[in-house]
């Protein structure tokens, strides 16, 4: 008996699967389909807020200490610049940029800003 080649193909495809990629599916779409750059996607809400009462925890126990107009620039300066940034947020951790680039004892989640010590 011979087997067709739609037969054969129909067989492959049976014992493959449907032909569907499924990791595609899960991932999302692909990086050409953004045309080259991918859409950052944010923290979890839950690990947004998790990220900012850590922060906020730090920030009050420091007594409040803010970094200084010279410091926050700096920051600044850096987040515009950078891949993480999402409009007003950073896509890493979450937190608004101008609050975070504010607070003395706060830290960047991809270690970018300049080192600053609380005197
Ligand atoms: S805090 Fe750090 S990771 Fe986030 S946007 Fe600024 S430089 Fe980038």
């Amino acid at each position: 008996m011979s087997v067709g080649v739609e037969t054969s193909v129909y067989m492959n495809v049976s014992i493959m699967g449907c032909g569907c990629n499924k990791k595609e599916k899960k991932t999302g779409p692909s990086v050409q389909e953004y045309g080259g750059k991918k859409p950052l996607v944010m923290p979890s809400i839950t690990k947004q807020a998790w990220n900012f009462t850590k922060s906020l925890t730090k920030y009050v126990k420091s007594g409040m200490h803010d970094a200084g107009k010279e410091v926050f620039e700096q920051r600044i300066a850096v987040c515009n610049t950078c891949p993480w940034r999402k409009d007003e947020k950073c896509s890493k951790c979450g937190c608004f940029i101008d609050v975070k680039a504010k607070w003395g004892t706060s830290t960047c989640p991809d270690d970018r800003w300049p080192e600053y010590k609380i005197k």
